[in-house]
């Protein structure tokens, strides 16, 4: 049984949450091989390393001292290796920094990895695990794609020669960055660190994936507005894909793809409650003999625009759609939803993507298309229900549409995936929230708990 296992910045934070991870990996032995990312937040109004790294490489290109910044990031790693009584020279390989960057040499890239870096060497000294350097296993290619077939085989170089005969061999790599082949540091997206375990967890063809970060897994409904959400216990890629998109952020997206392939399970697990069971993301979510969920959760995000575009017999018009949709391609504005009636259809975009161009795109529909109507629907927030287990089951738009329809809300636009596992209602913003509540409740049991199919 190999097991991957992910720590993220609030998990390895300060010696205290050292000391927890040191618990999760000791209670397990298959628990081998371990990415961590840079220390995050201690509590609410702290910085992560990596933001302050980031400032660190700002105030470089503007010329502007950094020696009280670079003091405070130095003592955050000192602070861990004294509580610690670690060996690891922090002192004298964090001056060797200090000195690298001030020479003026250094590239962002390899300032902010440095986070990583160094977090993985006082944990690797703590676990008694073996170091090993990303930048000597996850291989990009020059235009920065990740190259995964060179990992592959860098990684196999690489645990072949930290082998020690007749031991186990288990690592600390530090999450979020490789190199390129002539050892260019290169660093994968903010929150990457979730990738670098999914690519081990690939390369390695890991049993389990575990993602240790500071809540129980994912929740079927955002907290703050809902206080008594539950933990989704099991759910598929695909949901969590839907899930994430619309807003709910534990995990990073791009980590599932190394992964779904080969079949690999991620938990999502909480280091500072280890005892909770956590989300389990795989393929297929159904379980032998356990009750299945009528809806996986509901989320939602705000700031989108709809522009409604009305026409008399538009859908015999052949090509009126295309027409439409390619206005916004000149404009190279994304499309979120298309809903169509026989003589209107609405485009749905982000308002980032589109305000600077808004008004160009309704010139352009309105001389090219000439429309009898077009409307802008400013401040539309999407509402997502989503659930495997709505699929092909009568009954459950009905049951949503009617509870937002008793408590008043107002239902702008309405949306399905192909696949039936989201139906998306398009709200007023102010009502965002209410709505998101209304749709959470209608699924509930008498005893709170998601109603079962
Ligand atoms: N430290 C990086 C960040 O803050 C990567 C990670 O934590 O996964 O984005």
């Amino acid at each position: 049984m190999i097991k991957i296992t992910k720590f993220g910045g609030s998990s390895v934070a300060d010696a205290e949450q050292f000391r927890k991870v040191k618990a999760i990996i000791d209670a397990d032995p298959a628990r081998q091989f371990v990415v961590v990312s840079a220390s995050g937040r201690r509590f609410k109004r702290d910085s992560k390393v990596t933001d302050l790294l980031y400032l660190v490489d700002a105030h470089l290109s503007y010329h502007v001292s950094c020696d009280d910044l670079l003091d405070s990031i130095g003592e955050r790693f000192y602070s861990i290796a004294a509580e610690l009584k670690l060996n690891y020279p922090m002192g004298e390989k964090f001056q060797a920094f200090v000195r690298e960057v001030k020479g003026g040499s250094c590239t962002q890239e390899y300032i902010v990895s440095r986070g990583e870096y160094f977090t993985a060497q006082l944990m690797a000294e703590y676990l008694g695990f073996t170091f090993v350097d990303a930048a000597d296993v996850v291989a990009f290619h020059q235009d920065g794609e990740l190259d995964m077939d060179r990992t592959a085989q860098q990684l196999k170089r690489v645990l072949t020669e930290k082998s020690v005969p007749g031991e186990k061999l288990r690592v600390v790599m530090p999450g979020f960055y490789g190199a390129t082949r002539d050892g260019r540091i290169k660093l994968l997206d903010r929150g990457g660190g979730d990738i670098s375990g999914s690519i081990l967890a690939k390369c390695l063809s890991a049993d389990v994936y575990e993602n240790w970060t500071d809540v129980s897994g994912f929740y079927a409904v955002d907290p703050r507005i809902v206080p008594t959400a539950e933990v989704i216990r099991r759910i598929t890629y695909t949901e969590l894909r839907e899930l994430s998109y619309m807003g709910a952020s534990v995990l990073h997206e791009d980590a599932i793809f190394p992964i779904r392939d080969a079949g690999i399970p991620i938990v999502i697990k909480n280091t500072n409650r280890p005892e909770d069971p956590g989300t389990v993301i795989s393929e297929v979510a159904e379980r032998e003999g356990e009750p299945e969920p009528i809806i996986t959760g509901v989320t939602g995000k705000r700031d989108f625009v709809g522009i409604r575009v009305v026409k008399n017999h538009m859908s015999t018009e052949v090509g009126f759609l295309r027409r439409v949709l390619t206005i916004f391609e000149r404009y190279h504005v994304s499309i979120e939803h298309i809903p169509t009636g026989i003589d209107s259809c609405a485009v749905v975009c982000q308002k980032q993507d589109i305000k600077d161009v808004l008004y160009s795109i309704v010139a352009d529909i309105k001389n090219e298309l000439h429309p009898d109507n077009i409307e802008v629907i400013e401040d539309l927030a999407l509402v997502a229900t989503v659930g495997r287990n709505m699929a092909s089951r009568p009954g459950i738009s009905g049951h949503l549409f009617g509870a937002l329809g008793a408590a008043h809300v107002n239902i702008r636009m309405i949306a399905q995936g192909s696949d039936e596992i989201n139906i998306i209602a398009g709200v007023r913003a102010d009502e965002f929230e209410r709505a998101i509540k209304v749709i959470y409740q209608a699924f509930l049991n008498s005893d709170g708990h998601i109603d079962c199919v």
